[in-house]
């Protein structure tokens, strides 16, 4: 049995031993939501397997100080410093204010997280950057103080140049990052790849063919009134919480390219220290083959799913069917086909009871599944296993509910809560079973969908119907 933790770093491309700075803690650093929107099931994508993560870490005995930062700064709708603000836009869209924007899909994230079983970091570990503009400031002084960083008409931006290893994280050199860079619009930036680090509101010269609308979030710093850039934000937090180094930079992988390789950037110049150990990253959830991403538009939200029918839970069960470094398509038969194996286990659990010992041949397999850089679909294909097994119901709960540490799939609810088929239910059944007999397809579907309208599925196998309850 594997008894260490393997993961892929992709800082060093390979998989490695996961060997924390400090014995028994473990800081960990992931990119959070944008709350101009609601978030949708790519994003979730990443959320809950970071969830998973810090799960195994903590059954690993690790006590794990997460930090997740909640951009709400308006930053810009393009990479290329230029486009319209995504916090203005959302506010015309709403008539609402940028700050009613940010607290409204801020707290409908925090909610949406809760369905999903994601434990959110504790404030002030949720960290907003509107709250930590101070620290950004104060990063960028250090910046110019060292250096790394130069004042052109519209802000104040990091050289990268400077940074010997601007690209170590995506293997990209200089010059292949300023090949692939966008064609920009401040012709006073030193490269390509220079990014800002903090933006002035009103740029000096009108450089800008079309006046910048008035900027809903703005603030006062050494260099004139603005905002930060992006980046600056988690690299900031990322110190002020964790310290440097930490140990585990999570994100999409969306964002080693830039935003990560911007980050390292940033606090590696700022403080001479490395940022993070282990730089942890997972792949998209696609649609037809394509990123699920607000700008495609081929997205959906939890709260759509709902309307069709589907629980959160079954989504984070879709989600553990995949790994981590693969990527899913997401079609709604496949999250039905997850809803149906989550419910057909929760039937199962309800038959169990909590009173048995974990089985050490069941926990060892899973924990290996686990070890072998968070393999996922292995680990529930031992959970089938261990319930398909010949365990008493007492062994099989126990060991369940240890294994629920890491799937958080709540099945506390379920283990030892057996329901009673109702009498009604039973009679619809039994006439089912009849117009099946008598091969009258047409009665035995009407039959199924007034079963399932008292909140109970029936499953055809080869010993006649199941009765499952849909909760
Ligand atoms: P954003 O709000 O765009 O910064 O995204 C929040 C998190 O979701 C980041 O870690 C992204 O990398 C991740 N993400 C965005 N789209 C997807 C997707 N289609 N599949 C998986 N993760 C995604
Ligand atoms: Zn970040």
């Amino acid at each position: 049995m594997t008894i260490m933790l393997k993961l892929f770093n992709t800082l060093t491309r390979t998989l490695e031993e996961f060997k924390p700075l400090n014995d028994s803690k473990v800081g960990m650093y992931t990119c959070g939501p944008t709350v101009y929107w609601d978030a949708h099931i790519g994003n979730f994508r990443s959320f809950v397997l970071e969830d998973v993560l810090r799960r195994v870490l903590e059954l690993k005995g690790f006590e794990v100080k997460r930090v997740m930062n909640i951009t709400d700064v308006g930053h810009l709708t393009s990479d290329a410093d230029e486009g319209e603000d995504k916090m203005l836009v959302a506010a015309k869209r709403e008539g609402k204010t940028a700050w009613d924007i940010a607290q409204t899909y801020l707290d409908k994230f925090v909610s949406d997280t809760t369905k999903l079983n994601i434990v959110l970091p504790p404030k002030p570990l949720l960290c907003r950057a509107t709250d930590h503009i101070a620290e950004q400031i104060d990063l960028v002084k250090i910046l110019l103080d060292k250096d790394f960083a130069y004042q052109t008409s519209d802000g104040i931006y990091f050289d990268t140049s400077k940074f010997p290893n601007y690209g170590k994280l995506s293997g990209q050199k200089l010059a292949e990052k300023e090949e692939g860079a966008r064609i920009d619009i401040n012709p006073e930036k030193r490269n390509k790849t220079d990014f800002a680090l903090w933006k002035f509101s009103n740029p000096v010269g009108a450089r800008r063919a079309v006046p910048q609308p008035k900027r809903l979030m703005e603030w006062e710093s050494p260099w004139g009134t603005g905002f930060p850039g992006w980046h600056v934000e988690c690299s900031a937090m990322a110190h002020k919480y964790l310290g440097q180094p930490f140990d585990i930079h999570c994100g999409g992988v969306d964002h080693i390219a830039v935003h990560h390789e911007n980050e390292i950037a940033q606090s590696e110049a700022a403080f001479g220290v490395k940022l993070a150990d282990y730089w942890w990253h997972n792949e998209f959830l696609t649609v037809d083959g394509q990123k699920m991403s607000k700008s495609l538009g081929n997205f959906f939200t939890l709260a759509d799913l709902a309307d069709k029918g589907f629980e959160p839970l079954a989504l984070r069960y879709f989600y553990l069917g995949a790994h981590y470094r693969q990527l899913q398509n997401f079609t709604l038969d496949a999250l039905g086909a997850a809803q149906n194996a989550l419910r057909k286990l929760h039937n199962l659990a309800r038959d169990l009871v909590k009173t048995g010992t974990t089985l050490a041949e069941f926990e060892s397999e899973f924990l290996s599944a686990v070890n072998d850089d968070l393999n996922m679909p292995k680990a529930l294909a031992v959970v089938w296993k261990l319930m398909d097994s010949d365990a008493t119901a007492g062994d099989k709960g126990a060991t369940l509910l240890w294994m629920d540490q890491v799937l958080g799939l709540s099945l506390d609810k379920y283990v030892a809560h057996p329901v009673e088929i109702p009498d009604e239910i039973k009679v619809l059944a039994a006439e089912r079973q009849e117009a099946r007999d008598a091969k009258d397809w047409d009665q035995s579907d009407k039959l199924r969908l007034e079963i399932e309208k008292h909140g109970w599925t029936v499953e055809d196998g080869k010993a006649g119907q199941k009765l499952l309850h849909k909760d």
